[in-house]
């Protein structure tokens, strides 16, 4: 997938102009498990219908019980919410009502014109309430229904930003009455398995998860996975995410309540919560946060990815010599990240280092940035975590476009592969909120671990009969 695919979905996401997507084409794929909304069975369970699905599931690393392992299973534990269907929307009866999409190039007065409006029935919407400042600026994707029961008489139109939101307004005898339109989507859960085969990238394509997700996880876990250079195949990873629907349709991804990364046989595991000042976070199920002082590495694991494969490491980089640093193969150009809050302490030209940024971090950190191709930020300059710094580049003693990144506690470079674990521990849940840190997850928790141990049993005794 190219990148400028996945920043679309981001895009998508944040904007929620969602095109109208069918989620159910993802179930069935090579070793994908997608199950919608599950709840736990539990007592209560008994009072919904209760519907199994069928997950195929296929199995590429196991050769002869593939056969068996593609035999559908029933997840009969888990219970389907049935959504409360809705009466159909009012906005479609085709004799009296045009519904036009806007596309880019079109205004306010073309599509009035398209409808058989004049210029006098814009302006006199356009005046007749604040509200009805929307039609001065529209955008692509807005969705505009005007009821017009008879020619050139608009008697309410009807303005969608997004499936959730917008204005309706509707005659009245000086003018337009306007009322705001807020929707609620209903929320369902879905929850996803990956096994990686080439890379993560590419191991969540192929299970249909939207790249978004993938994202958000490989941020989630940026503290303790180097998702450059720590992942293998056969690790697994697994998302339990919500969906938004409105009126049975899915219109657009929501927020992962919990995820989990088996990384060469070490699980990781974040559940989502919201803390008593309001703040969303993601914790260990033990209540340590997993947003640490330091990013695992410099670069986004999704700005390289079409380059990247674990198998193909790049030995030649590793072995010139004995380095006081880690080297990130990447091309010319990509992104490059502080790792941790700090201060530019140098940012020029440094012999074989190429173009240099050392940032200074507190207590007695330091990290180092060489071969940049170009700066994005000047000596002297707080820099946040995560905020780009400067660019990948083959500058200074570097045989090729790669970032060599080093890491220095008290003046002594580190191995910034085995450093974290020197690393003060991450900030933790108050001894005082734990309580409710524990009530607050624990069905959560118990839900993800139920989810996790059905499919990943599956997955790993794929002829148990
Ligand atoms: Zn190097």
């Amino acid at each position: 997938m190219d990148i400028i695919e996945i920043f679309k979905q981001y895009a998508q996401r944040y904007s929620q102009l969602f095109p109208r997507e069918h989620l159910y084409t993802a179930i069935g794929l090579a070793v994908a498990l997608v199950v919608l909304l599950l709840i736990p069975g539990d007592d209560k369970g008994a009072a919904v219908p209760n519907q199994s699905i069928s997950v195929p599931v296929e199995l590429s690393t196991v050769e002869d019980e593939l056969e068996e392992a593609t035999t559908a299973f029933e997840l009969s534990d888990f219970v389907v919410m049935e959504e409360e269907s809705e009466p159909a929307p009012e906005f479609v009866d085709e004799i009296i009502w045009r519904n036009i999409e806007v596309q880019s190039g079109d205004s306010i007065s073309t599509i009035f014109q398209k409808v058989g409006l004049s210029d006098q029935d814009m302006f006199q919407l356009l005046n007749s309430s604040d509200e009805a400042k929307i039609l001065d600026r529209i955008y692509p994707g807005y969705q505009l229904d005007f009821k017009i029961p008879e020619q050139g008489e608009l008697e309410q139109l009807r303005i969608l930003k997004n499936p959730l939101e917008g204005v309706l307004f509707t005659r009245s005898d000086n003018g337009y009455t306007a009322e705001t339109i807020l929707k609620e989507a209903q929320l369902r859960q879905s929850f996803k398995v990956g096994t990686i085969a080439d890379s993560l990238f590419m191991a969540g394509q192929q299970e249909q998860i939207p790249a978004v997700h993938i994202m958000e996880m490989a941020n989630i876990f940026g503290g303790v996975i180097d998702f450059i250079l720590d992942p293998r195949q056969g690790d697994q990873f697994s998302i339990l995410y919500e969906e938004k629907y409105l009126d049975g349709e899915f219109i657009g991804t929501g927020e992962i309540l919990a995820t989990q990364y088996v990384n060469q046989g070490t699980t990781y595991t974040a559940v989502r919560y919201i803390d008593e000042e309001g703040e969303i976070g993601y914790y260990s199920p033990e209540g340590e946060s997993m947003r640490k002082a330091f990013l695992r590495n410099p670069l986004d694991v999704f700005r390289i990815s079409s380059n990247f494969n674990p198998r193909r490491r790049h030995p030649i980089l590793n072995t010139i010599r004995a380095h006081k640093g880690t080297d990130y193969a990447a091309p010319t150009g990509t992104p490059v990240r502080a790792t941790s809050d700090g201060r530019v302490t140098w940012a020029a030209r440094n012999g074989s280092f190429g173009n240099l940024i050392v940032l200074k971090h507190s207590g007695e950190f330091e990290t180092k940035y060489a071969h940049l191709s170009r700066y994005a930020v000047k000596k002297g300059e707080r820099v946040r975590q995560g905020q780009v710094i400067g660019y990948v580049g083959a500058t200074g003693g570097a045989t090729g476009p790669h970032l060599h990144y080093e890491f220095l506690m008290g003046g002594t470079h580190q191995n910034p592969r085995t450093v974290h674990n020197k690393l003060p521990k991450a900030k933790a849940i108050d001894s005082a909120e734990m309580d409710r840190f524990r009530s607050e997850t624990a069905s959560l928790l118990e839900q993800f671990s139920n989810l996790n141990n059905s499919l990943y049993l599956t997955i790993n005794q794929p002829s148990a009969d």
